[in-house]
């Protein structure tokens, strides 16, 4: 996955009439980390500390626009909440249904935009993967080995 460029971003930004407080460059310099999948929430809370007067609608606003100009993608796969990936284009997620936790996985399903299948127009496509994540499984296992030795 290609790493994010936020200074050339930020300045593209800037170009398009936005300004930017130091909170929202925090946000977008946050948020374009490589394989990086969070939550608003998640993302206030890990600013918090470090930008004390940072409000949870300044995090919400931030994604909405980065969004909007097609910096960031939303992820659906957990019906409960919105996931921003700064990693754009089509690629398959995986997401663990014990920790909840979402990543990018390689998969050989190739959907391409803007071409026809069947006659229609393919605009959109997501690949949602749920199962129990490499952690997960660990820890189910050296739970189970542990059982078995008493
Ligand atoms: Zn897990
Ligand atoms: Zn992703």
């Amino acid at each position: 996955m290609e790493k994010r460029d936020y200074s050339k971003i930020v300045r593209e930004l800037k170009d398009k009439g936005y300004t930017l407080s130091m909170a929202r460059i925090a946000i977008l310099r946050y948020v374009m980390k490589e394989n990086a999948h969070y939550t608003a929430e998640e993302i206030y809370k890990n600013l918090k500390e470090e930008y004390p007067t940072l409000s949870i609608a300044t995090v919400y606003n931030t994604l909405k626009l980065l969004s909007k100009e097609g910096y960031l993608q939303q992820i659906m796969i957990d019906p409960n909440k919105v996931i921003y990936d700064s990693t754009l284009g089509i690629h398959p997620h995986f997401y663990c249904k014990v920790c909840g936790k979402i990543e990018d996985i390689n998969s050989d399903i190739k959907i391409q935009l803007n071409k026809e299948i069947n006659g229609n127009r393919v605009e959109e496509a997501h690949i949602y993967v749920y199962g129990v994540c490499k952690d997960c499984l660990k820890k189910q296992k050296s739970k189970r080995e542990s059982l078995s030795l008493n």
